[in-house]
Order: C-alpha cells, then sequence, then structure tokens
C-alpha cells in the first residue's frame, strides 16, 4: 500500500481499492474491527441481496479531493461527528489496521477514534442527528445548536 496515501475510515465500498474496515456487529450495531484488511471484493457478493452492505460493514477507500466532505487536506465530517459529545463509556480507542493511513485520526487523533465505532455509513434519515453530522453543507456550528436545542 501507497504510505502516502490517506483513507476514509467511511468509505465507498465501490472503490477498487476498498477494504472491510470492520462489521456492525456490536452491540448497539457497533462497529467491530477487523485484525487485518479484506479486500471488500472478496465480501460484497455474499451480502444477501436486498442488504445494504453498508448495515453490515464499513468500508475504507482513498481519502480522495473530489470527496463531498473535503475542505483543503480537511475532512468535514469528521469535524462534525466529533462536535457531538461522546459517550463516556465509549472512550477507548479501537484497535484498528487502518490508524497508520487513516485521515480522521491524522486530522483529529483519539477523538475521532472514540466517536468511529458508532458511525454508520447506511442511510441515516431515520436519525435527524446523524442526518445533519453526515451532511457536507451543514457546518459545526449548526450541529452544535441542534444539540443545544435538543438538550433537555
Ligand atoms: S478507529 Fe481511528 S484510526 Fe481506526 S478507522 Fe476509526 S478513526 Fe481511523
Amino acid at each position: 500500500m501507497d504510505k502516502e496515501q490517506t483513507w476514509c475510515p467511511s468509505g465507498d465500498a465501490g472503490a477498487p481499492e476498498a477494504v472491510v474496515l470492520g462489521v456492525r456487529s456490536g452491540e448497539n450495531g457497533r462497529l467491530v474491527y477487523l485484525a487485518d484488511p479484506v479486500p471488500a471484493s472478496a465480501v460484497l457478493d455474499r451480502v444477501p441481496e436486498g442488504v445494504e452492505p453498508g448495515r453490515v460493514m464499513r468500508f475504507a477507500s482513498h481519502c480522495v479531493s473530489e470527496c463531498k466532505h473535503r475542505r483543503g487536506n480537511d475532512c468535514t465530517l469528521v469535524e462534525r461527528i466529533s462536535a457531538v459529545p461522546g459517550n463516556p463509556e465509549q472512550e477507548r480507542v479501537p484497535r484498528c489496521h487502518l490508524r497508520g493511513r487513516c485521515t480522521w485520526w491524522a486530522q483529529t487523533g483519539a477523538e475521532g477514534c472514540r466517536r468511529c465505532p458508532v458511525i454508520s455509513t447506511r442511510n441515516t434519515e431515520d436519525d435527524e442527528l446523524a442526518a445533519l453530522v453526515a451532511d457536507p453543507d451543514v457546518t459545526v456550528e449548526q450541529v452544535e445548536r441542534w444539540i443545544e436545542n435538543h438538550r433537555r
């Protein structure tokens, strides 16, 4: 693998270089990380028909300049994710095969890693906050305002 190339931990399963980051089989759909990368192409045809692969797995693929979440070299997605208060029970940084080349790790360090297991690449329309976080047109301030308005 190219050591200079950074990778997105919420990547495109269909990218030629895509690998499985983990399986969403933990408690509450949390990600269980694979010890070693497995090519996405080796598993995609095993996902039952009608099941969106992102519902059961997370994929990593190259971090690309044309990504809708890119601002310069930064990933705005992990900025919005980091704006959501973490759960103290999820403070452990997972063991992960992507760390040495992960964009989120490079940008936010342990902060992004602590949020990483609960991030879903599936459709988030049913979760208003998750949909806001996933929207590249939404700012960190808007995420923080939403949280403030819904805090009771
Ligand atoms: S756990 Fe950290 S290093 Fe691993 S993919 Fe997630 S953000 Fe990147």
